[in-house]
């Protein structure tokens, strides 16, 4: 499987498209509501935001960071890029983030065939 690249600046690219697809109701024709209310008004800001939005931006419209944070899960860091390893991404997948850091560590670990293993 090929191994794709992530980073907090994709996400955010991304953010747009993935909020209309996460809330808009196709078939009513309408969109859907948050306990902060409705959906449209969000999505309206984050186009403003224009194509190429910073993270940080995202994180404001949206008033929370679920949408641009990126965690590794092998160290458990919030990260800025890294790598998605493991069956395409889907929701029972098995998949993984990876951070450039823990990517090293493993590829060290195969040089050294493991014998700095604690
Ligand atoms: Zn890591």
């Amino acid at each position: 499987m090929p191994i794709y690249y992530e980073s907090r600046k994709t996400l955010a690219t991304q953010a747009a498209a993935r909020w209309r697809n996460t809330y808009f109701v196709r078939n009513g024709e309408e969109w859907g509501n948050t306990k902060n209310g409705n959906t449209h008004p969000v999505y309206i800001k984050l186009l403003k935001l224009g194509k190429n939005p910073n993270p940080d931006d995202v994180d404001e419209v949206i008033g929370n960071e679920s949408w641009t944070r990126l965690t590794c899960d092998n160290c458990n860091k919030e990260i800025n890029e890294g790598v998605w390893i493991g069956e395409h991404l889907d929701y029972e997948s098995r998949t993984t983030m990876a951070c450039v850091k823990c990517l090293q560590e493993g590829i060290n670990t195969i040089t050294n065939k493991g014998e700095n293993n604690e």
